[in-house]
């Protein structure tokens, strides 16, 4: 079986591997690059081409998670191409489909189950190379790793991965003593221990509990479930009630369908706040129908600030100015603090009107303890690294024999 890596040996983020056998051959993860908005068309052309190339002859094509460096080059291959992805993958496809503009609706998703702490996982067989998913801890839900089999060896692909979340022990379910442990680095040089999710919902209780009149506003991720849950928590704990505008309510009310302990607006007492017009349906469900006991009005909120915690986003800034300024406020960001230095308009605001910033977050990646457990569990004969910018670091860290790959290098293995 031949192993490349297309890209991810040398960056975080648009990570796409291959692996064929004399018959079959599979694509895990089609990212799209982090810094691809940055760079210029004639380069982004570039990167939509490869695409192409990667695709010759592939059977099939496995999705680790919904972040969009590990599936967001989906929209350039062919719409006959399988692709096998997680329930809760599968339903965030639909959600952004509807909601975000130039989102491709994935007609060709097959839904592939994998192993959870309570079920066996359900392989599924191209040509000669079995592919089995495991359910892991990261800030997608529903995220997996990939054990692929053929020729008699055994791969596995870690995906995104942590241990500090509230599924961190799922890693546990991997296979031992495989031959190859393809595994992400991101966080590889983090030495100190990473702070937990439980430790994020706490720093949220303590936050909220303050009775000083003040609104708050968070802004996190609509797709990063385990983070909303943690917030939705710490304001049952403070008497609190969390708003979300119709794209977050909607997230949470599909993965809600998928687990009954994703608090979902009308069954938790979210309230959904509407910036825009309304105008989203998936199939039978159309949004602007929904939630109709659960539309909170801005005016609700001013007249009540220290009730509410706001999940928002600095593009509803110009919203926010119009219909929900008050005179005393927080403003958490609950995301990694760089993506604060893209937003300069709205944090130049929360500055002139005097609000406080604060930072509450942990990374959804292993820091370099977390990694070394994960290797000394799984136990591999070589670990080949990807999603990473220090690879070479690999060599100083893990016990284990590291095999270094260049993009696009084929690996006979
Ligand atoms: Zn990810």
């Amino acid at each position: 079986m031949y192993l490349t890596i297309h890209r991810g040996t040398n960056e975080i983020g648009g990570s796409c591997i291959e692996l064929a056998t004399n018959s079959s051959k599979v694509l895990i993860d089609i990212g799209l690059p982090l810094d691809f908005n940055l760079k210029t068309k004639e380069q982004q052309q570039l990167i939509k081409l490869q695409v192409q190339n990667w695709c010759v002859d592939v059977d099939a094509i496995f999705i680790s998670h919904y972040h969009q460096d590990h599936h967001g080059l989906l929209s350039e291959v062919s719409l006959e191409m399988p692709v096998f992805v997680t329930r809760g993958t599968a339903s965030m496809f639909n959600i952004n489909s509807v909601f975000l503009p130039n989102k491709t609706k994935f007609d060709n998703v097959q839904i592939i189950k994998p192993a959870t702490t309570s079920l066996p996982a359900i392989p599924v067989t191209i040509g000669d190379i079995k592919i089995t998913a495991f359910t892991v801890d990261h800030s997608a839900y529903d995220a997996c790793a990939y054990l692929i089999e053929a020729d008699g060896k055994k791969i596995l692909y870690s995906g995104d991965i942590r241990l500090h979340g509230r599924k961190g022990i799922l890693y546990k379910n991997f296979p031992q003593d495989v031959d190859f442990l393809i595994l992400e680095g991101t966080n590889i040089e983090k030495s100190n221990t990473s702070k937990t999710e439980c430790d994020i919902e706490q720093e949220f209780v303590k936050l909220f509990k303050n009775k000083d009149g003040k609104l708050n506003f968070v802004w996190c991720s609509g797709q990063n479930i385990d983070r909303l849950t943690n917030i939705f928590k710490a304001t049952i704990k403070t008497h609190k009630i969390l708003v979300v505008d119709v794209y977050i309510a909607a997230v949470l009310y599909e993965i809600h369908k998928l687990n009954d302990k994703i608090p979902s607006p009308e069954s938790h007492g979210i309230k959904v706040w509407y910036t825009h017009p309304i105008k989203y349906s998936i199939g039978e469900t159309n949004y602007s129908l929904l939630f109709p006991n659960q539309r909170i009005r801005p005016i609700e909120i001013i007249n009540n600030p220290e009730n509410y915690v706001v999940v928002m986003r600095p593009s509803m800034l110009r919203f926010i100015q119009q219909n929900l300024k008050v005179s005393k406020a927080n403003v958490i960001t609950s995301l990694w603090k760089e993506y604060e230095k893209g937003e300069k308009r709205f944090f130049n605001w929360v500055d002139l009107q005097g609000y406080k910033k604060l930072h509450i977050h942990t990374s959804g990646h292993a820091d370099m303890q977390s990694l070394k457990t994960i290797a000394d569990y799984i136990n591999p004969k070589e670990i080949i690294p990807i999603h990473t910018l220090k690879k070479d670091f690999f060599e100083t860290v893990f016990r284990q024999k590291i095999k270094l790959l260049e993009d696009n290098e084929s690996y006979n293995i």
